[in-house]
């Protein structure tokens, strides 16, 4: 056999995953958020999964113009606005749509007409926005006739499920454009499933697009989301150790007794993380087991006591279906956006649509 290390790519997910979101915000337009090469999955193939959408958000005009130049026609923002001047020229010729979130940028595009802006506005995250007081003169300097101006902002504790914060944030978004004419765009994955009331005209999902969880206690599958990514791989060697021995590099786990151990051919130039090292939940056969040791650079070692038949060749599963990678990410004490935006196609990709 080829090496079996594979990330496979579920088209059929994202779509369900879709659905879910419009089921949980019936009649708003999503924006779906393909920022980090779609969260590693790739912003193309993430694209074509998703084609009733009504717009995507990346933070590159090079993602932009990979989607353009790939034949998609909805919308396309630009979620951080343009870096610099020159990038205008590809804003306007492949009719893309930008976030404003600061004076440079408003300076460039009030000598721009017709570029449709999201007006993004620091609630309280303190991140990218302008402050409250200042939007009523920024509407003034963009607004021009039969251009759009959209008003944007960003939740910072919306994962925290009932956090004031985002009461307060939202209040204050609410108050700042009383007056103002404009869609509205607050929700990212954890506002569309945890706060009904933010979701405005518009929602950015992101995560749970890709079947994953935003919470910290829970799951994909227990909110109804489907994986978009399956790592897998198989045994390529299996031994047994004695107690006392230890296995892989520096001592990472001593067998407390006699014990079958497995090789994976997966490592973290795959993708998989170093940091999830004795413990972290893998399926081998389907039976969960943990991780003995580090991963090394394109191996692993599996505890097999829990799967004694096991035999070279056997498959595994590293995160996905029938395990989630929030599970691999608390085990490797990081968020599981962090181990996704890593992979970016590091893995041989399979892709799967029906
Ligand atoms: C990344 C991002 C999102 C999506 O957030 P998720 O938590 O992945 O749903 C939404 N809005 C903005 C501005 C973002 O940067």
């Amino acid at each position: 056999m080829t090496r079996p290390a594979r990330a496979t790519f579920d088209a059929q997910a994202v779509r369900s995953n879709l659905r879910l979101v419009k089921q949980h915000t019936a009649g708003r337009r999503v924006m779906a958020i393909v920022k980090a090469d779609g969260y590693g999955h790739g912003v193309l193939r993430m694209a074509h999964a998703l084609n009733d959408v009504d717009a995507f958000g990346v933070a590159s005009i090079e993602e932009a113009v990979r989607l353009r130049d790939a034949g998609i026609t909805q919308s396309i923002v630009l979620l951080e606005g343009p870096f610099e001047a020159r990038e205008l020229t590809d804003i306007v010729g492949h009719r893309l749509e930008s976030v404003v979130h600061n004076r440079e940028q408003a300076r460039l595009f009030a000598a721009n007409d017709t570029t449709p802006l999201w007006i993004k506005i620091d609630t309280g995250m303190h991140r990218l926005g302008f402050a409250p007081e200042q939007v009523p003169e920024i509407v003034a300097t963009l607004t021009r006739p039969g251009r759009a101006l959209r008003f944007m902002t960003h939740f910072a504790s919306a994962h925290f499920i009932g956090d004031v914060s985002v009461t307060n944030q939202l209040a204050l978004f609410t108050s700042t454009l009383a007056d103002l004419p404009g869609e509205r765009c607050s929700a990212n994955s954890s506002a569309i499933l945890g706060w009904p009331q933010s979701h405005g005209d518009w929602v950015r999902p992101g995560l749970m697009l890709y079947g994953v969880s935003p919470f910290a206690n829970s799951v994909g599958p227990s909110l109804g989301l489907r994986p978009a990514m399956t790592l897998t791989s198989a045994l390529i060697a299996v031994k047994r150790v004695a107690a006392g021995e230890s296995v892989g590099y520096g001592k990472g786990f001593v067998c407390p007794q006699a014990m079958p151990v497995g090789i994976v051919a997966f490592g973290y130039a795959d993708g998989y993380p170093r940091h999830a090292a004795t413990g972290a939940p893998i399926l081998v056969n389907s039976v969960r087991t943990q991780v003995i040791g580090e991963a090394s650079m394109d191996m692993m070692a599996v505890d097999l006591r829990a799967v004694p038949e096991a035999r070279v060749g056997d498959p595994v599963i590293l995160w996905g279906e029938g395990l989630p990678v929030e599970e691999v990410a608390r085990a490797a004490a990081t968020i599981p956006y962090d181990l996704l935006c890593r992979m970016r196609m590091r893995a041989r990709i399979v892709e799967r649509h029906a």
